[in-house]
């Protein structure tokens, strides 16, 4: 008998006796640990009402005592994230130190929403005509769907509901069926802080909870972020069902390595952004462009760090974990095959690892793979998993066109010691996030994230100024308190004077 982990709808957990069930695995060991609701028709409205009946007392709450709601939340989780930590670990598999760096990264976010008086006050202009005075303020849109990835089980629903709820906004978040816990130990948490019930609600489902949510009358917007197939599918269909869309995708971020690097801090770098979170990263390195005098002596100092990676559960103090599935670490296995099929030269190949931990995890240890051919599906596909592919090039400009030729556009990096050509790689290539001499250029909580081409769809990025724009609309008020000297009918079309 494994756990169950049920919805979280007008805060409280519901259970269903008969619901469709979805298994969740500890990756470390292999072992079904829990089974996770998945919702049916009922559920999906369930959901979507008791955050539809919250709004209004919600958006209504002064934005002091909202605030201090959310400053209660950032206290609560200050003190006991290391239990959420520990969640993440056991059912994504990410060591216990990346787990925490993931709550850090969210706990940015909401420290920044918790500034949201700032950002959500209106413009004002006295007199713009005579007697006439117009201001603009933003409003919450109402109930905002969030849909969220495996891989970032606590950080990516962290770059959304502290913004949607600072915001004045209610919310229904579908996490991960995958390692869908931590989304039910933030909601309790949320609780806990003194949020009302129904203003926050955890939906658990897969395509069916998805498609409700998409089609929901109630549901003011989508914030997506997953596969771009499915981001691609989200964007459309949300905004043929007249929603607010934000729909993030996948990626196959390229670092490129000129010939005056300092080379150790490239090596450090490339492993770091390769290995860390075993791959399972939307901003992880996954193709290193490297220009060829260089190469060389770059994969023999790659090579002596992946050797010293220990690999392994991710609660023992290991580098690198499991990957999420046996099903994922099999089809990311498979690129190694196909690599040698194609050409490639594998340097050095993860199957053969011996991990600190349950032989029945799901394993796969850091794979280095040369002169990836580009018309090799291990370079254009995303992988997600640990598996860095090097490509060389002659020049700046091969490099350069290489990464703007890609299909994604998530993030990418320069490392060279000349800041003209990182300044015009910066401004040449055709990526929404760039690191100069920095390996995965998240932006922080006060900029906004989000990448180009097949990488995001919808015009609004995560977080940042962008998101309260997401998540508020703007009404412009244009008044007139009459003078008492003034008098008179005009019927002409109003006109400044
Ligand atoms: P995924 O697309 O399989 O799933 C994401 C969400 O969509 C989940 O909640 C899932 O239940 C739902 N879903 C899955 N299939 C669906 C379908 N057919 N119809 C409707 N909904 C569906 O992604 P994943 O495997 O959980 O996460 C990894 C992917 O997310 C990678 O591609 C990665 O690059 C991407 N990602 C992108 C970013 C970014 O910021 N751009 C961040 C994190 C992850």
């Amino acid at each position: 008998m494994t756990d169950r982990i049920a919805h979280w709808i007008d805060g409280a957990s519901v259970d269903v006796p008969d619901s469709r069930l979805g298994p969740v695995y500890d990756p470390a060991t292999g072992a079904q640990t829990a089974s996770v609701l998945l919702a049916d028709a009922a559920m999906i409205d369930a959901a979507v009402a008791s955050a539809k009946a919250a709004c209004p007392a919600w958006r209504d709450l002064s934005i002091a005592r909202r605030q201090a709601i959310l400053f209660r939340f950032r206290e609560l989780l200050e003190a006991r994230k290391g239990e959420l930590a520990a969640i993440i670990t056991s059912q994504h598999g990410k060591v216990l130190d990346d787990a925490a760096g993931e709550i850090a990264r969210g706990q940015e976010v909401l420290e920044f929403a918790l500034g949201f008086a700032d950002l959500v006050k209106g413009d004002y202009s006295v007199n713009a005509s005579t007697g006439v005075d117009v201001f603009s303020f933003r409003q919450p849109i109402g109930v905002a769907a969030i849909i969220s990835p495996f891989n970032f089980p606590a950080m990516v629903p962290m770059w959304f509901f502290p913004i949607a709820l600072a915001a004045g906004n209610t919310v229904v978040l579908k996490p991960s069926e995958k390692d869908p816990g931590a989304a039910n130990w933030l909601a309790a948490l949320l609780h806990e802080a003194g949020l009302p019930a129904g203003v926050f609600n955890v939906l658990h489902g897969d395509k069916v909870a998805v498609d409700g949510l998409l089609e929901h009358p109630d549901v003011a917007s989508i914030s997506f972020v997953g596969s771009t197939p499915i981001a691609r599918y989200i964007y459309e269909n949300a905004a043929r069902a007249g929603k607010r869309v934000q729909a993030l995708g996948g990626a196959k971020n390229h670092m490129l390595v000129l010939p005056d690097a300092d080379l150790d801090l490239v090596a450090d770098a490339a492993v770091n952004a390769g290995f860390g979170s075993a791959g399972e990263r939307c901003m992880a390195i996954s193709v290193v462009v490297v220009v060829d005098t260089v190469a060389d002596a770059l994969i023999a100092k790659v090579t002596e760090r992946m050797g010293r990676l220990r690999i392994g559960d991710g609660r023992r103090g290991c580098d690198m974990g499991p990957l999420v599935t046996r099903e994922h670490r099999d089809k990311v296995a498979s690129y190694i095959d196909v690599a040698a099929a194609d050409g490639a030269t594998v340097v050095v190949d993860g199957r053969g690892v011996a991990p600190d931990g349950d032989e029945n995890g799901f394993w796969l240890g850091p794979t280095l793979i040369d002169r990836v051919p580009t018309t090799s599906r291990v370079y254009s596909e995303e992988i997600f998993g640990p598996v860095l592919s090097i490509v060389r090039v002659q020049s700046y400009d091969e490099g350069l066109d290489l990464i703007n030729s890609g299909a994604f556009g998530n993030g990418t990096a320069i490392f060279t010691n000349d800041g003209g050509a990182a300044r015009r790689f910066q401004y040449d290539v055709e990526v929404g996030m760039i690191g100069i001499n920095v390996p995965i250029p998240v932006p922080v909580a006060y900029h906004s994230f989000g990448g180009w081409k097949a990488s995001a769809f919808g015009d609004a990025k995560a977080y940042g100024r962008q998101g309260f724009h997401f998540f508020t609309r703007e009404k412009a008020v244009t008044s007139r308190w009459l003078d008492p000297s003034h008098g008179g009918i005009n019927l002409g079309f109003p006109q400044n004077a």
